[in-house]
């Protein structure tokens, strides 16, 4: 029999997995798998995925996304002279998935298994049903997106750094809450977890999801600009899609960082003339302007526990479903509301399609008690300095738990004019501190000179065998730098670790000496293990003339980094003579 492929046809986007050697697997398309259910006309090709939504944001008038919210109506569409059904329209995200799949795989996807929400109506159904036809695809199966999410989660059993995590279905009876919040839609159900999968309660809010935390910012910023630049940008679409695209990455970043700093240029004004925002935001005013969003959340997940007569102390797992779910304050309520209910932490983002190809695995026969699902066991992160220049921490890049094989990247900045290196750090643990995480490879990129704030593309690959890959660009300029790091065997990493530091810094010295520069960080990694008193204080003084000077005195700067290094190795070679001593 064919492979059957499990197909998340979500709101927002869509993914496409299959089993492969007893694990599920997300097919890598559009880079990360994660593939944006957007079509748009470019001239008269149609684009589907991340091209479209790029095109998306500059002509959303040739362009259509969540389609899924008219399946089932008898709506028209249009596209350039055309009309579509909403089915034609889902038909040309699914082709393109399993299109892009068979490249990947070498070989035709034609039998899938697509989700849809528990409360789609027959109807629903059956538009999906008919989407798949008019792709070409033989349609094994319709099934719940909650029973597909609680068949993959049923899979990792959360326990710590236990990275090959087993079956766990045989638990018994028991219930779960399935909490899906992604872009533009809401799902809570409660599903009976026994030899079969049992919906017993599902409700929600098909008109909540991430685009409307994203909109609270970007009122934020159009009131600003408003204020600033004496400008209302309110109606104009060309700067709207902007502002969003700046305002989802900013609630990203807050899922990690306590603040962050929107800094945007050229924003498009209708007078032909382009203006700047520049604003901070910390998690908590964001957690404060999206309140109600998670309330309302709150409310259905009420509703659903009274519809399935269950109270909080009976669920014994809440699985989260959906990008938004990273969101800390959403984790944080659920926590009050269920205790100790286990909420293993997997990817939000891919379980829905790994579930349904669970279930592709279970109607070709495939020995569904061997499934595995391979996770990372640590958060893999790189280190970067904080927007207020006061400290380092660590940048989260593969969350932990993350199913693996992954390929995930983070667009970083540098911090100075003219930065002459960005030193590379690559960090495994939990802690925002690099100080309570493990160091486990360091390199650098040397830069070409450019203005302040270029793009650094870092991109981390973990594969089954724990190996971490990394690759650091910066954009633009073709510099580029690789390290590989063996993650389950911290002293053969740091080894090869520092032989590649030393092979870097050999090379470095043969082609271009003085090309790294690790002052700044070396300081404060320094400081940031000092106690206060007077050599601490000299450090931190030295540290800001030396910035200053990287900032805007070229003259100075040689004499400057001459007289803060030389603060750096006293106090290095003092420590490391007292961990002598020590030991
Ligand atoms: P989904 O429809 O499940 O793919 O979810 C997409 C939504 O999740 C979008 O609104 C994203 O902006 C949001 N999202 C993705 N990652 C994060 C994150 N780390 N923190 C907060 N929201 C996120």
């Amino acid at each position: 029999m064919n492979k059957i492929y499990g197909i998340d046809l979500g709101t927002t986007n869509s993914c496409i997995s299959v089993l492969k050697e007893g694990r599920p697997h997300t097919i890598p398309v559009d880079g990360n798998g994660i593939v944006p259910s957007v079509v748009s006309l470019d001239g008269t090709n149609l684009l589907v995925g991340r091209k479209a939504l790029n095109r998306a944001a500059a002509f959303p008038e040739q362009s259509i996304r969540s389609v899924k919210r008219l399946m089932g109506t008898t709506e028209k569409l249009t596209l350039g002279n055309k009309t579509y059904e909403p089915e034609d329209i889902s038909a040309m995200i699914l082709r393109y998935l399993c299109d892009e799949a068979r490249k990947i795989e070498g070989h035709e996807v034609e039998n899938v298994v697509i989700t849809v929400p528990a409360y789609f109506s027959d109807a629903q159904r059956r538009a999906t049903m008919e989407a798949g036809k008019r792709a070409g695809l033989t349609v094994e199966r319709i099934i719940n997106e909650p029973t597909a999410a609680a068949l993959f989660y049923d899979h990792v059993l959360a326990s710590d750094g236990d990275s090959q995590q087993v079956l766990s279905s045989k638990a018994g009876e028991h219930y779960a809450l399935v909490y899906d919040l992604g872009g533009g839609t809401f799902d809570v159900s409660v599903l009976r977890m026994g030899e079969i999968i049992e919906v017993l309660a599902s409700t929600g809010d098909t008109h909540l999801g991430g685009d409307d935390f994203d909109k609270r910012i970007v009122t934020r910023l159009l009131q600003e600009i408003k204020e600033k630049e004496n400008v209302d940008l309110e109606d104009y679409v060309p700067a709207l899609a902007r502002l969003n695209a700046v305002a989802e990455r900013a609630k990203i970043a807050l899922s990690e960082k306590a603040s962050v700093r929107v800094e945007e240029t050229r924003i498009p004004t209708p007078k032909g003339k382009s203006c700047t925002v520049s604003m901070e935001f910390s998690r908590e005013d964001f957690e404060a302007m999206t309140e109600d969003f998670v309330a309302r959340t709150v409310a259905s997940v009420e509703k659903a526990m009274e519809e399935a007569q269950l109270t909080p102390d009976k669920i014994g797992k809440v699985l989260l479903v959906g990008g938004m779910t990273r969101m800390p304050a959403v984790a944080a309520r659920l926590e009050e509301i269920f205790g100790g209910a286990r909420m293993p932490v997997v990817d939000p983002d891919l379980s829905v399609s790994n579930g349904a190809s669970i279930q592709g695995g279970i109607i070709s026969g495939e020995n569904c008690e061997q499934i595995l699902v391979d996770v990372t066991p640590h958060t893999l992160s790189l280190e970067s300095i904080t927007y207020d220049f006061r400290q380092l921490e660590c940048s989260p890049i593969i969350p932990r738990n993350t199913q693996i094989p992954v390929t995930r990247a983070r667009t970083f900045s540098t911090v100075y004019h003219h930065q002459r290196a960005a030193e590379l750090r690559v960090y495994q643990g939990e802690s925002l501190f690099p100080k309570e995480n493990t160091l486990i490879g360091e390199t650098s990129l040397e830069l070409a000179p450019a203005e302040a704030h270029c793009p650094i593309l870092v991109e981390y690959s973990y594969d089954l065998n724990g190996i971490v890959h990394m690759v650091a660009e910066q954009k633009g300029y073709s510099r580029k730098t690789e390290l590989r790091i063996d993650s389950r065997n911290p002293q053969l990493f740091s080894s090869q670790g520092l032989e590649k530091i030393q092979e870097d810094e050999e090379e470095e010295t043969e082609e271009s000496p003085n090309a790294v520069n690790f002052v700044t960080q070396r300081a404060r990694n320094l400081l940031s293990k000092m106690e206060p008193g007077a050599k601490k204080d000299a450090l931190t003084q030295s540290l800001a003339r030396y910035e200053e000077a990287l900032m805007d005195d070229e003259d100075a700067l040689d004499e400057v980094e001459d007289e803060l290094l030389a603060l750096i190795e006293a106090e290095t070679s003092e420590r490391e003579q007292e961990e002598q001593e020590e030991d």
